[in-house]
């Protein structure tokens, strides 16, 4: 008999939910995870009592009550309302796109007239969008896709916005009421002290062999164990024999500033061209339950700067073209036939928010254990 009933590769949020419910189930688990520390990319350093999301600002927000009430089991929410300030060449507007961006941008007050200067700037783009370029203007005008759109999106994606699909600009609200919040969902917020908490409790009693890549000793781990649960990329399990998936890159420019408020909000996005990163985060402003740090004379602040990717980089976003899209669909036909069960961002290659990876844990434990 082998020693582990799951090998789960990989101590992201998908993997650790996991871990802790096979866990409770009684399975054997063994997890293992290349980086030097769990978390994934929701991994937080604490500096100067300030946590600080190490891999990109993650704020957690969901529909789903069955995940909402899940991770409240493990973390003490802290009610963050997302509202991130785009600068474009000094201009401040408000995001996502409401009636306080339009007032900023046209100075319109009411719904009926921003309404009527979106419907002037649409323009040619009347039928279905077939880009995101299309996209964006049918939603909101021309303006605002040049000043808060277009640059922002071309940096982060590294390709033009008519090479580009629309549904990645869907994601952002779009409302006619005077209405920061970056999200739609019903619950919000943020652990306070950072996640890292909450994976360490998930993982309580669980197994962890960190700075262990599966891949580098394969065959060992599947002597070990009677099924593998993956969750890095699913390319790269496969050693790219049917090709290269694209993923967008990023690099992370941490700062420790000698001042107690440098922006006066946690994002804030840098929509030119010209700027070469997308955001700069302000962490202490995450921490909305512990004023005391706003006192302190010390900030840190990470400049997130898209980058291409290249084997051996950390992937963060997966390109759900459609070329991409064929590809990865190929490489799932492929798993199907291996002992290994493929989740999470990356070995599912899809654009999952934190509770839609909790979501797809859930729902895989169960199957698993049924
Ligand atoms: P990951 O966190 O990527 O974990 C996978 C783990 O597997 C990694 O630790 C990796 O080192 C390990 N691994 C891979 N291959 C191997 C191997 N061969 N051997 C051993 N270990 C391996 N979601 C939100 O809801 N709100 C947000 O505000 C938000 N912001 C985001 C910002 C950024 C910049 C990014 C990139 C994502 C954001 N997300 C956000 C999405 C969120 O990060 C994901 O939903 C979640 O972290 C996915 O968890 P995961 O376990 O699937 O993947
Ligand atoms: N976006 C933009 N301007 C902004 C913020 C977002 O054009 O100021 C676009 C951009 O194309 C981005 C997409 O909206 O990829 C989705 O934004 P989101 O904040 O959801 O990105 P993520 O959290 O995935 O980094």
């Amino acid at each position: 008999m082998a020693q582990y009933d799951f090998v789960i590769v990989g101590a992201g949020l998908f993997g650790a939910v996991l871990a802790h419910e096979l866990h409770a189930a009684g399975r054997r688990v063994l997890v293992v995870e290349r980086r030097a520390a769990v978390g994934g990319n929701i991994r937080c350093e604490i500096r100067d009592g300030i946590p600080v999301h190490f891999y990109g600002a993650h704020i957690f927000h969901t529909s789903i009550r069955e995940v909402w009430d899940y991770m409240n089991r493990f973390a003490d929410f802290q009610p963050f309302i997302n509202s991130p300030v785009a600068n474009y060449k000094g201009e401040l507007y408000n995001l996502p796109f409401n009636m306080n961006t339009f007032y900023q941008m046209w100075g319109v007050r009411t719904p009926a007239e921003a309404r009527e200067k979106i419907d002037s700037q649409r323009g040619a783009v009347t039928s279905e969008p077939r880009n995101l370029e299309e996209q964006a203007i049918a939603l909101v005008g021309r303006d605002i896709y040049e000043k808060l759109i277009k640059g922002y999106t071309e940096k982060q994606w590294g390709r033009d916005c008519r090479e580009l699909p629309a549904f990645i600009i869907r994601r952002l609200p779009l409302r006619f009421t005077y209405d920061n919040n970056y999200f739609n969902d019903r619950w919000q917020g943020i652990p306070a002290g950072g996640y890292n908490g909450l994976i360490e409790k998930l993982l309580a009693g669980v197994e962890v062999s960190l700075e262990t890549d599966f891949l580098s000793d394969r065959e060992y781990f599947l002597q070990k164990t009677e099924k593998v649960i993956y969750t890095g990329a699913i390319d790269e399990y496969f050693d790219y024999e049917l090709g290269e998936l694209e993923y967008r890159g990023l690099r992370f420019e941490h700062e420790r500033l000698e001042t107690a408020n440098l922006q006066g909000v946690a994002v804030m996005n840098f929509t030119d061209r010209e700027t070469p990163y997308t955001r700069r985060i302000e962490h202490k402003h995450f921490e909305v339950g512990n004023p005391a740090l706003l006192e302190q004379p010390v900030t840190m602040v990470t400049k997130e700067y898209p980058a291409d990717w290249r084997r051996g980089d950390d992937a963060y976003y997966p390109v759900n073209d459609e070329k991409n899209q064929a590809l990865y669909e190929k490489y799932a036909a492929q798993a199907a036939s291996e002992r290994v069960i493929f989740g999470g961002r990356l070995g599912e290659y899809k654009y999952y928010d934190m509770d839609k990876t909790v979501e797809r844990a859930l729902a895989l434990a169960r199957s698993l254990t049924a």
